[in-house]
């Protein structure tokens, strides 16, 4: 995906609610999932990704499960995984340990070696690419012109996973500035929410009914790991 495309679905993404970053994340991660099963399902190098990672996360998992009329791709995929796992687990009649040592650690450790996945979800990698780019590109939009940065001030800012992921690739100082900046506002704003939406539990002020602050407890909470 080019740079361009990414600047449009962030100004987008910005002007939703919550993380502007989690909601592009699982976007792509429905849009790689739409293209694999319904374009890409016999490609074998997607195929012998998937095999070598035993399968998608559980995350994407549960994603891919949901995902309309999915099911053909996904029990062909399954049946692969499957079959791989069937076939690496096989006991090898030549290192097959004895009765005597049936209980053997060694047998056991061998079996778990050839069962440990040999590669990361593959939309968890496509997905983190994504990630990489809309966070780069976010920050060049905070710099010069700063395109993006009325956008952004105005968002509920990023949750704490993705601030961190965005303060390990600024590179640049304005950039660096205006991320602190306004991620320290959002998060100035949950805790004056949180604060109105305890003091409003108390009853003498009950009757003052909610605003903004009705579901700030889950706001303030999933901005610390993220929507999925
Ligand atoms: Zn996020
Ligand atoms: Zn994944």
């Amino acid at each position: 995906m080019e740079s361009t495309k990414a600047f449009y679905d962030l100004q987008e993404a910005l002007v939703q609610s919550g993380c502007p970053l989690c909601r592009l994340r699982k976007e792509r991660a429905e849009q790689y999932l739409d293209n694999l099963l319904w374009e890409n399902v016999n490609d074998p190098g997607i195929r012998q990704a998937i095999r070598k990672a035993l399968g998608f996360c559980r995350e994407h998992t549960h994603m891919a499960i949901s995902h309309p009329g999915a099911a053909l791709g996904l029990a062909l995929i399954a049946r692969d995984v499957w079959e791989n796992i069937l076939q690496t687990s096989e006991t090898d009649p030549h290192t097959a340990p004895s009765p005597r040592w049936r209980r053997s650690a060694v047998s056991a450790e061998r079996v778990l070696t050839r069962l440990a996945p040999q590669a990361e979800c593959p939309v968890c990698i496509h997905t983190q690419e994504m990630e990489d780019l809309y966070l780069d590109v976010l920050l060049e939009g905070l710099t010069g012109d700063a395109p993006l940065l009325a956008a952004y001030e105005a968002s509920d800012g990023l949750c704490l996973i993705h601030f961190r992921r965005a303060l390990a690739r600024a590179r640049d100082g304005e950039a660096l500035a205006a991320l602190i900046r306004v991620q320290h506002a959002a998060g100035q704003r949950l805790v004056e929410e949180l604060d109105e939406f305890i003091r409003k539990n108390d009853y003498r002020f009950r009757d003052e009914g909610w605003g903004r602050e009705r579901d700030v407890w889950q706001r303030a909470l999933l901005a610390l790991v993220g929507n999925t």
